[in-house]
């Protein structure tokens, strides 16, 4: 272990064959150090890679000298990066100011606090997720929040799976397997990735009856399809489009009406599912679940992180007997929900008990509510740091800006929002690779920081950014 630092580890040989053998770096003195840290496995894995890498300059033309300095403090430095950057966490906090609020691949909704204790004590502790305390006797996961899903949409029962596609896949499967389903063809969506309505639908085995066209469907098209082999008709909300111009649509008032004349129930997809009225809060409408079974509809299925500002999970809220139904089928199991999302869920579902504080506490609706003149301060405020931080690089301005709702609520309705719009210092020519690099340049940070590209800029939508001192300190600037 008394290795002289200044000595080269080079043989006295020429070409390759001068490197050092793994076996020869893996008794280093600062070896022992790296082995407690990161395990035998992975220190002789970035070692033989090292190895490679050098012998392949030196094949490349390099000479062992030019690629393997004398003293081993460099070697220490390399491999320890090495060691780091592989055991990194993949799964990274990034700041999303790309002005899409629910942002699908940035994991949607933001939960808020009173989730985050919740779903902490949860995971330290045993719960009583599928039993009575009331009682000592076997209970069922739903019920931890079944009360508070039917509080808030007058629903008589509720159920809750991983996510709004298993929702309505469980709920198809559960009340029409082998049977028909009746669908305006103005409403069989494709929601981004693999989200296909019509492949649902067969992968739910159940037949799919369209009606109507694109445009226009009429109360008399879905009549006209009814039938004895009619197990359910479904309304699905067209949440990433509007159709314009000369449309027709039956309303759920009416298709209640038709589907109840003919003892078929009715099953609304409302994907996003707003709690609240978002118009109270100066927010766009967005169907609630609420109206829905207040106008008669037998299932209504809607996502947990999208407006409703909660952890990933499918919610099917009506009529008891079906939901009985939907938890009697065996894929319920598969598609259950764990502890963790429960927890959060209910935590969540409380906030809204208390609507004067609910667009205050609840993330979600806190970011989309947020008013332009704030949002407006948060840039004032950053536009001088962020210019020091990245002078010579890029010019920073002040710019007003639209912030999205995102997956797939509200298309057409934008949020008055204000940017900070990074153009490239280098003008002219190559803008287009300057703006990549500049990109890349601030996802390379701790905080990997996200923004979105237009006309030949960065823009970063400020609506979600919270941690404004986080924001600076990782460009090593501060707030004045
Ligand atoms: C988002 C969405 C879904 C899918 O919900 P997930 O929770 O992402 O599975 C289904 N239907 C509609 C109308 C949606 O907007």
């Amino acid at each position: 272990m008394n290795e002289p630092a200044a000595t080269s580890l080079l043989a006295a040989r020429t070409g390759a064959a001068a490197l050092p053998s793994v076996d020869r770096l893996l008794g280093l003195a600062f070896i022992p150090a790296l082995l407690d840290e990161f395990g035998r496995v992975a220190v002789s894995g970035v070692i033989r890679a090292l190895l490679d890498d050098k012998r392949r300059a030196i094949v490349d033309g390099a000479t062992p000298e030019g690629v393997w300095p004398p003293g081993v403090e460099w070697l220490e430095g390399e491999l320890r990066a090495r060691l780091e950057s592989q055991s990194a966490p993949r799964l990274r906090c990034v700041f999303n100011l790309t002005g899409t609020v629910l942002h699908t691949n940035l994991g949607r909704a933001l939960l808020p606090e009173e989730a985050v204790h919740a779903v902490a004590s949860a995971m330290r502790s045993a719960v009583n997720l599928e039993y009575h305390l009331d009682g000592g006797g076997r209970g069922e996961r739903d019920e931890l929040v079944e009360g508070w899903l039917c509080e808030l949409t007058g629903a008589e029962s509720a159920t809750v799976v991983n996510n709004n596609a298993a929702a309505m896949l469980i709920s198809l499967n559960t009340l029409a397997l082998g049977k028909q389903v009746i669908v305006s063809r103005g409403e069989l969506i494709e929601i981004g990735g693999a989200f296909r309505l019509p492949d649902i639908m067969a992968r739910a085995n159940v037949k799919l009856v369209e009606v109507g066209t694109t445009n226009r469907t009429h109360r008399h098209d879905y009549e006209q399809a009814i039938g004895a082999k009619t197990a359910l008709i479904a309304k699905v909300h067209a949440s990433n489009y509007t159709i314009q111009g000369f449309t027709a649509a039956v309303d759920e008032h009416e298709l209640v009406a038709l589907a109840h004349r003919h003892s078929v129930p009715l099953m609304a997809d409302l994907g996003s599912g707003a709690l609240v009225d978002l118009e109270d809060y100066g927010l766009p409408k967005e169907p609630m679940p609420r109206e829905s079974i207040e106008r008669g509809v037998d299932l209504v299925t809607f996502s947990g992180d999208k407006l409703l500002g909660g952890p990933q999970a499918g919610i099917v809220v009506g009529r008891k007997d079906l939901i009985a139904r939907i938890r009697k089928n065996p894929l319920k199991r598969a598609l259950r929900v764990d502890k963790l999302t429960l927890a959060a869920l209910e935590a969540v579902l409380r906030l809204y008990r208390n609507p004067e504080q609910v667009a205050q506490r609840l993330t979600t609706l806190r970011l989309l509510t947020r008013k332009q003149p704030e949002i407006r301060a948060v840039a004032l405020r950053l536009l001088d740091p962020m210019s020091r931080a990245f002078e010579g690089l890029a010019t920073v301005e002040l710019r007003e800006c639209q912030s999205q709702i995102g997956s797939g609520a509200l298309p057409v309705d934008l949020l008055a929002s204000a940017a900070l719009v990074l153009t490239p210092s280098a003008k002219t020519r190559g803008t287009g690779v300057a703006l990549k690099k500049l990109e890349q340049r601030l996802r390379d940070l701790p905080i990997p920081v996200l923004g979105r590209i237009n006309e030949g800029a960065l823009w970063l939508d400020l609506r979600c950014l919270e941690d404004e001192e986080g924001f600076v300190g990782q460009l090593g600037m501060q707030l004045k």
